[in-house]
């Protein structure tokens, strides 16, 4: 099927200029300049140049061309009054200024020493650097300056799939070589409503065991760009589907009521939900010995591992958090030691049950209660720091949430009755 919406070829540098305007629109300009001065080509290459023939807005910027790409980037620095920053070891330059930012790649050829392994890089042509690259729809230059101006390098016809909706690899052992390639195409696939061709599909399939030969912190990286998305549930689903999940670790899974709650933790926020809580999420389907795991597996930073492996904990306190007898202030003693995310990701999970409707009392107005009388009040009260203050603080807390106190005046007498010894206070030590 053809997609409609896709720009002609003739029509992409006009659309390529309009898209530019401020900061990065001026180094765009003074890069090209140079680059006509030093008799050099430079392209628009990889997800930008696709992003503009899908007439997709906010686009990334990728230039590249072959050789150094230093002169060019302090042109640009010097021209703007930015600063610019070599990564050598991937032959890359960034240009920054006050409201842009922008990235030179120096054309290069890889070489894979072992499946999994970080590829050896060289500097290579412009052909070579897009033989190198994930998916034919990646693989495409346009030429931006020089007398190719306006050519469009198409070896693998890119632009054909993409017009097709088609994820191809450009040779049979894509997968092998990188296995994070397989995430990288459910991305591409689902973001895009594209399909995986066929003989491609084929091959994920047979090279899925490759994800083992792929380090955690890669994983991750792709594993979290994929939470990342719009609609990560879409891309979840079909990794599920293809066995992408169980791949990377027996336990991990997804489901359509995970999906579920993926969608109301959007509706929820008012800012798209960060990849922890969808990690969170997937937290809710372990144990916690696989929650471990994958967290090992997949080197996730505190953070993420906290709210992988909160959530697969918290699963154990749902029995009891479903109880009709527990009262407001047993449940926030409890929820307190889990982490946030992983709450409010059972809060979405559970959501219809007697334990998320709890867990969401807990989240919009529980965790707030607080006594009216301070520290400062219960020692003109008559009450002595240390343990049994503290104590007698979370004793009016509990009277808050409980119902057992709903004034000042409650609290004090409450306060009161403790002094006269007619109320206990748990925790204290005797003798305060
Ligand atoms: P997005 O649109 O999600 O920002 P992108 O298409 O710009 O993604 P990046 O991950 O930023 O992709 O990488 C830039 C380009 O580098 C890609 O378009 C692709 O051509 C190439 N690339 C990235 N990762 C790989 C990989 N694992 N194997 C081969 N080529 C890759």
């Amino acid at each position: 099927m053809r997609k409609k919406g896709l720009i002609r070829t003739a029509n992409l540098l006009p659309r390529l200029w309009a898209g530019l305007s401020g900061g990065i629109g001026q180094a765009v300009d003074v890069v090209l300049g140079q680059a006509d001065e030093e008799d050099r080509t430079l392209y628009l290459v990889g997800g930008g140049l696709r992003d503009l023939m899908l007439g997709r807005g906010q686009m990334d910027i990728d230039l590249g061309g072959e050789g150094e790409m230093r002169s060019l980037a302090e042109a640009a620095a010097a021209a703007l009054g930015g600063r610019w920053l070599e990564h050598r070891a991937f032959g890359t330059v960034t240009v920054e200024g006050q409201d842009f930012r922008l990235d030179l790649a120096m054309a290069r050829a890889e070489r894979y020493a072992r499946p999994g392994a970080l590829p050896r890089v060289r500097p290579a042509s412009i052909g070579d650097d897009l033989a190198r690259r994930d998916f034919t729809i990646n693989a495409m230059a346009l030429a931006l300056c020089s007398h190719q101006r306006g050519q469009l390098l198409n070896p693998f016809d890119g632009m054909g799939d993409i017009a097709r909706g088609l994820v191809r690899v450009l040779h049979d052992r894509s997968f092998i070589d990188d296995a994070t390639r397989i995430l990288r195409a459910v991305r591409y696939e689902t973001r895009f409503s594209f399909a995986i061709e066929e003989k491609t599909l084929a091959l994920l399939k047979r090279d899925m065991a490759y994800l083992d030969t792929i380090s955690g912190a890669r994983l991750q990286h792709e594993l979290v760009r994929l939470l990342a998305e719009d609609e990560p549930e879409k891309g979840l689903l079909r990794c599920q589907e293809l066995g992408v999940l169980a791949a990377i670790h027996k336990a991990l899974r997804f489901d359509d009521e995970l999906a579920v709650a993926f969608r109301r933790a959007r509706r929820a926020g008012q800012a798209p939900p960060q990849p922890e809580l969808y990690l969170a999420l997937l937290g809710t389907r372990l144990s916690p010995a696989d929650a471990g795991a994958i967290a090992l597996r997949l080197a996730l930073s505190k953070r993420q591992r906290q709210a992988l492996e909160g959530a697969a904990e918290l699963a154990q306190l749902l029995p009891w958090l479903s109880r009709a007898a527990i009262r407001p202030s047993q449940v926030v003693e409890r929820l307190e030691t889990y982490p946030l995310l992983a709450v409010e990701a059972w809060a979405l999970a559970a959501q219809q049950s007697a334990a998320g409707e709890k867990l969401g009392r807990y989240l919009a107005e529980w965790r707030y209660a607080k006594p009216s009388l301070d520290g400062r009040a219960l020692a003109r009260l008559g009450v002595a720091r240390g343990s049994l203050m503290g104590g007698v603080l979370r004793l009016l807390k509990a009277a808050r949430l409980d119902g057992q106190a709903s004034s000042r005046q409650d609290e004090v007498e409450l306060v009161r009755a403790v002094l006269a010894g007619r109320v206990e206070v748990p925790g204290a030590e005797a003798g305060e």
